[in-house]
């Protein structure tokens, strides 16, 4: 496109946007309508015509290819705005939100286990040790609790320390297994420097039939995994029925 043509569409008048190319038809039609036109009149009426309609080739192709990368552009922003919004910066598993709204959904479905867990006396490690270590110590984590749960369930973070695991179709059984699993993965780990001590977490779980409210899982987790710290930390307790066995 020359600079004219930019120019006018940049301000938006389309009126004059084809001038050159309007002229040039205008002329080979005068031609073509012209009985006794000579042959070189029609020829150089062709010659411009053919100009003007390579150049306008040449542009549209580098505007379909410019539009492609716009495009491309947009779907790799979307998609970078859609993992933002769903995931924990620090660990990148969901965030409390995310995982809330999968829990509701297998929930809606399925039976599922929920499994809460809290890093136990973690305030000691900020303070011994400084928060970015603090950091290190929580992605340390979360790679133990990844490890052990591959795919069979959804992991997020719902708070500074504390992460929710949704089994969804698994039994308490299963719950169990997983989270005294992971609990001993943890407890197991070994963090390095700066702060080579042993650390734990503990659990709760809840077993949830299907169409179980989600804070009514949450809540049942919750209270087992206040039962696990107040009976001495680094275990699992569960809700069952009426009462928690820790
Ligand atoms: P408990 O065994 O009862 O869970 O004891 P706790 O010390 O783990 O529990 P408490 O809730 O008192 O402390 C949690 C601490 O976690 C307090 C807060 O400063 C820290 N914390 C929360 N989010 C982050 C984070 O993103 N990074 C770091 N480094 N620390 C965090
Ligand atoms: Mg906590
Ligand atoms: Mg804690």
């Amino acid at each position: 496109m020359d600079k004219n043509a930019q120019g006018e569409a940049a301000t938006g008048s389309s009126a004059d946007l084809f001038r050159n190319e309007s002229e040039a038809l205008e002329r080979a039609k005068a031609i073509s309508a012209a009985p006794d036109a000579q042959a070189e009149a029609y020829r150089d009426a062709l010659g411009e015509l053919i100009r003007h309609y390579e150049r306008l080739m040449r542009e549209t192709r580098r505007l379909i290819g410019r539009s492609d990368r716009a495009e491309r552009e947009m779907q790799s922003l979307t998609q970078l705005l859609q993992h933002r919004a769903t995931h924990d910066s620090l660990t990148g598993v969901f965030n409390r939100s995310a995982v809330i709204e999968r829990a509701v959904k297998a929930l809606r479905v399925d039976r599922a286990v929920m499994i809460l867990l809290d890093i136990d006396e973690f305030k000691k490690i900020n303070d011994d040790f400084g928060h970015p270590t603090g950091d290190a110590v929580i992605l340390g984590i979360v790679n133990c609790l990844r490890e052990t749960l591959g795919d069979q369930g959804i992991l997020g973070r719902v708070g500074g320390e504390e992460f929710t695991v949704v089994l969804p179709g698994k039994s308490m059984a299963d719950g169990l297994r997983m989270a005294e699993n992971m609990r001993a993965a943890i407890a197991n780990h070994t963090f390095g420097d700066p702060v080579n001590r042993r650390i734990t977490a503990s659990f709760g779980v809840s077993d949830n039939r299907a169409g179980t409210d989600f804070d009514a899982a949450y809540g049942l987790a919750d209270s087992a995994l206040y039962a696990a710290k107040r009976s001495g930390r680094d275990r699992v307790a569960f809700f069952e029925g009426a009462k928690v066995e820790g």
